[in-house]
């Protein structure tokens, strides 16, 4: 079954930035307003998530932890995208491949509670101090998988990778608050970045958003772009021809609100500009396609972007007419 599949197919944390997106995921889901995001030495030895969260009751703290156990669906709805991920499989995982503490306070709760799990053994919850929230601690990822470790990469690329997953999830949740440190040498540590929450509507939210991650010179020389075909929207905002870049780097696309790089969605991006921009030359866009989540397939691999479309002719041509309408608008 295909579902079942894909579930035992996936590795869920690869790297120290696939065990980030998860834990921001939850606290997303969570309804976290403000989101922080610690880690050391590339995430290798620390990686720390605070929100402001729901939070997670005392009694439901060992089912957090045991496989396929999810508060967000129910067995038969692994299609369903609008919660991220693949269900119930990031925190056992992670107290698999490392040390793993959450501490959280379910909102209305008398106190916060604890548990701890290492290398898979879950050890009794007890008693913690914290006003409100939920913070999940990996550390020492891999310890026990010294084959596993080896493959990681550089601290700077592990922590160019986590940077990339929080600006990623921060465009797409704009009217949250997100602060990434880097706090390998210990205390408070360095920020990294620092996205306050934007207010307003979702397209004035995401405008300040983009300005914060991609810049003044975008937010300056971009335009709105909101289309529809076949029940199939794409909103956002992307570049003028005046405002290009030498490489794809910031070509920031979602399928409903998951990130994801997709040739098909990329080739239409490039088709879309062939008028205005020469080949060496890439507009810089932060777009979002909403639709039914059983027009596309989003779980190919639980740690990758990858996406298939049941037609993927009708989301090219969205992105094309789309992109081109609104160029088309802004006089070009
Ligand atoms: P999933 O997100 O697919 O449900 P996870 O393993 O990521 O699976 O999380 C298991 C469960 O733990 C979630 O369903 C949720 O109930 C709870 N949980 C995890 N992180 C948080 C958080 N930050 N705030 C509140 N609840 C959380
Ligand atoms: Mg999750």
């Amino acid at each position: 079954e295909a579902a079942a599949n894909r579930i035992a197919a996936g590795e869920v944390v690869e790297r120290p930035c696939s065990a980030v997106k998860e834990l921001v995921e939850n606290a997303i889901d969570a309804q976290a307003t403000r989101i922080e995001i610690a880690y050391a030495d590339g995430g290798k030895t620390l990686i720390r998530v605070t929100d402001d969260g729901h939070g997670i009751a005392q009694d439901q703290l060992p089912l957090a932890l045991s496989r396929h156990a999810t508060s967000k669906i129910d067995g038969s709805d692994l299609l369903n995208i609008h919660t991220f991920g693949f269900r119930g499989e990031a925190l056992p995982s992670m107290g698999a491949v490392g040390r793993l503490t959450i501490t959280s306070r379910a909102l209305g709760a008398e106190s916060a509670a604890q548990i701890a799990v290492n290398g898979g053994d879950i050890e009794p919850v007890r008693p913690a101090a914290l006003a409100k929230g939920t913070i999940v601690e990996l550390r020492d990822l891999f310890h026990a998988t010294p084959a596993r470790l080896k493959f990681l990469r550089t601290d700077r690329s592990e922590s160019q990778a986590i940077g990339d997953v929080v600006k990623r999830l921060a465009m797409a949740e704009p009217h949250i608050g997100f602060i990434l440190r880097d706090v390998s040498g210990g205390g408070e540590g360095r920020i990294v970045f620092r996205a306050d929450p934007c207010n307003g509507d979702l397209f004035e939210a995401l405008h300040a958003r983009l300005r914060t991650i991609l810049g003044k010179e975008f937010a300056e020389n971009s335009i709105l772009v909101d289309a529809e075909r076949e029940g199939m929207t794409l909103t956002g905002y992307a570049s003028l021809p005046t405002y290009s870049r030498g490489a794809a780097v910031a070509q920031y696309l979602f399928i409903n609100g998951r990130p994801v790089k997709d040739k098909v969605l990329i080739g239409a991006l490039r088709a879309a500009y062939s008028d205005f921009l020469s080949r060496d030359r890439y507009p810089a866009v932060a777009l979002f396609i909403e639709c039914d989540p059983e027009r596309v397939d989003v779980n190919v691999h639980p740690a990758k972007a990858e996406v298939r479309f049941r037609e993927p002719g009708v989301a090219r041509g969205l992105l094309v007419s789309g992109l081109r309408y609104a160029l088309a608008g802004a006089g070009h």
